[in-house]
């Protein structure tokens, strides 16, 4: 069993996709076993995406990621990494593969809809970050 770190970003959210997207999720077979809706300050934002710090979007990012709610998840099941991010499909919804969750519900690359840990040391940050142990069912 493994580990990964889900976020359905704001457009989806407020595009009324976000149930959608956790009927997708639920019927790839991973499990949610954490799940709450918060929105981000700046602050918390530019942490959370540090890494692309020296990125030209970076600005532009943290803009999209605070403009209204997330709805964070921790997933669980058989190689969660790399099968969240094959129902999440590429970066870009245009070049992602159909059926995916960016190719349905995302809007640009800007806004493509959900976020998804990219690899395990990536995933114990993220989930960290946003949940304690009380609140990741066992
Ligand atoms: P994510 O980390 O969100 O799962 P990813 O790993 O496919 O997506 P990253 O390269 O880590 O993509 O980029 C993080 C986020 O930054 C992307 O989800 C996207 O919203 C945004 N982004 C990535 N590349 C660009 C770009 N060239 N222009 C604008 N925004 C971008
Ligand atoms: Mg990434």
């Amino acid at each position: 069993m493994e580990r990964t770190f889900s976020m359905i970003k704001p457009e989806a959210v407020l595009g009324c996709v976000a149930g959608k997207i956790i009927t997708r999720i639920e019927e790839s077979g991973l499990k949610i076993i954490a799940q709450k809706m918060l929105r981000l300050s700046k602050e918390q934002a530019a942490c959370f995406y540090a890494a692309h710090k020296d990125k030209a979007f970076f600005e532009e990012l943290i803009e999209n990621i605070t403009a209204g709610p997330v709805i964070v998840q921790v997933l669980a099941g058989e190689n969660a990494i790399e099968e969240y991010r094959r129902l999440m499909g590429a970066a870009n919804p245009a070049a992602a593969e159909e059926n995916t969750l960016r190719r349905l519900y995302g809007i640009s690359i800007e806004k493509n809809a959900v976020h998804g840990s990219d690899c395990p040391e990536t995933a114990a940050r993220e989930i960290s970050f946003f949940f304690n142990q009380l609140e990741i069912i066992k």
